[in-house]
């Protein structure tokens, strides 16, 4: 490693951070973490903090997690690379294959199409369900529909179904045809209601009204988070999941589940799915696939397609990529579902989270700051920040900062993202971790 007056010089001078303004990774530079153990990161100067992002909600199992890199590092060994493009295949896609299979069965999924990342699961996912239309012999259905506050990664497809201004305005034109319905978002939303279950039936409503104006059958899927997630940690009411199941299915609309976080036991059930007791056409999951230790993704696919796509010689996938089905993603996904399923993380995920969403309500009492606390499903918790209670006006970016930076002083690593500082940690954080993290919360509100 380089010494640390370089790399403190150069941490921002010729590398472009994403989601972030060059210059002002130049004026205020990124911490550099150069070593890790268990749910915490040291930086460069040696101070170590809780990770309460969990690397960015995927290092599930920790960063110490011995058999995934055990794995990682035998499977370089004996076969680094091989591709699934057509014509081969290697031991490692198709022995995970049949263990994701196996996994996701209660959520209706019968096969995977493998990817390298978040966004690569969503851009396939949409591109095969209109293929499936398609071969249906339905090609009107190409739009889709997502909810406003979704966040679905970078693409272009994935960007046009993202419901954030932020992550669109720049790139604009993206693809047409994508329209967005409310989010079932109780502190702030277009018909004032507070009531968690009136607000879902709603923001259903709206989704019949859209399908409605736009004609069910120029329609070819709906994608939605279970739990919206870089969007500020959004539960939607129970009901709201089925509802939204239902509509799509009486329409002819896939419904696919972006997965790429509630997947792997993050939100205290092992699927977002199931965690609402729905069966979506499609999953598209990544991040904690691999720990966040090789990037990596998969799309489960469930029943519809397999009958529309297996069986037809004309129904060719004509995508994918480099690295589907890599072999050393595959082993680290290996061994990262063995560790999971072993360690029995969701019900860790679970009780940890409550504690952090209690945690985080009682400190509501005590700072104005706070405007909502939402969570309350396994380690997916966002603390919204108001100037204002009041007029519920977002906090400035420099008080934001301020919290963070006290935050993390205090040993605890917090994501800020806008008015939301957004709690991610590992599944297997303990409860001395949790209080750690709340306790360096709470100096971060106090130093306003
Ligand atoms: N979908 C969701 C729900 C996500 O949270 C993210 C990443 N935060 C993505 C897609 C994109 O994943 P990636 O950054 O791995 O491309």
């Amino acid at each position: 490693m380089k010494d640390s007056n370089f790399l403190k010089e150069n941490n921002a001078r010729m590398m472009w951070h994403p989601m972030t303004s060059p210059q002002d990774s130049i004026d205020n530079p990124p911490k550099i973490i150069t070593g890790s153990s268990g749910v915490r990161v040291t930086d460069i100067d040696g101070h170590t903090v809780v990770d309460a992002v969990g690397g960015l909600w995927n290092v599930n199992l920790g960063y110490s997690c011995q058999p995934v890199k055990d794995a990682i590092a035998d499977q370089l060994a004996r076969l680094p690379y091989y591709s699934t493009f057509r014509g081969t295949s290697n031991d490692a896609a198709i022995e995970l294959s049949y263990e994701l299979n196996d996994f996701f069965a209660p959520d209706g999924m019968q096969r995977a199409f493998f990817t390298s990342g978040g966004s690569d699961s969503v851009e396939s996912a949409l591109r095969l369900a209109r293929q499936y239309h398609k071969l249906r012999g339905e090609a009107g259905r190409t739009k889709f529909l997502s909810l406003k506050k979704g966040y679905h990664g970078t693409h272009i497809g994935a960007a046009s179904v993202n419901g954030n201004a932020n992550f669109r305005n720049a790139y604009e034109p993206l693809l047409s045809g994508c329209f967005h319905i409310p989010a079932p978002y109780t502190y702030r939303n277009p018909f004032n209601e507070t009531d968690p279950e009136k607000l879902a039936h709603l923001c259903a409503a709206a989704l019949e009204d859209e399908i409605a104006f736009q004609g069910a059958n120029t329609i070819a899927a709906m994608i939605m988070e279970p739990i919206l997630g870089a969007g500020g940690v959004i539960p939607p009411h129970k009901s709201f999941a089925p509802m939204v199941q239902e509509i799509c299915n009486r329409n002819g609309i896939l419904l696919i589940t972006d997965e790429v976080i509630t997947a792997y036991g993050r939100t205290g059930a092992w699927s977002g799915a199931r965690l609402w007791g729905i069966q979506p056409d499609m999953m598209c999951t990544a991040k904690a696939i691999t720990n966040g230790f090789f990037p990596f993704g998969a799309v489960m696919i469930g029943e519809r397609l397999v009958d529309v796509f297996e069986g037809n010689s004309e129904a060719k996938i004509a995508h994918g990529y480099t690295y589907s089905g890599h072999p050393v993603g595959a082993a680290a996904a290996l061994a990262c579902l063995a560790e999971t399923k072993r360690l029995n993380v969701v019900d860790n995920a679970a009780a940890r989270g409550t504690q952090l969403f209690e945690g985080c309500t009682a400190l509501q009492e005590k700072f104005d700051i706070i405007g909502d606390v939402r969570g309350g499903h396994g380690l997916m918790t966002a603390i919204e920040m108001v100037s204002d209670r009041a007029t519920k006006k977002p906090i400035d970016g420099a008080s934001a900062a301020t919290v963070q930076e006290v935050a993390y002083q205090s040993g605890a690593m917090i994501r800020v993202s806008g008015p939301n500082i957004i709690l991610s940690p590992s599944l297997v954080l303990t409860e001395q971790d949790a209080a750690a993290i709340l306790s360096a919360l709470d100096a971060g509100f106090a130093a306003l």
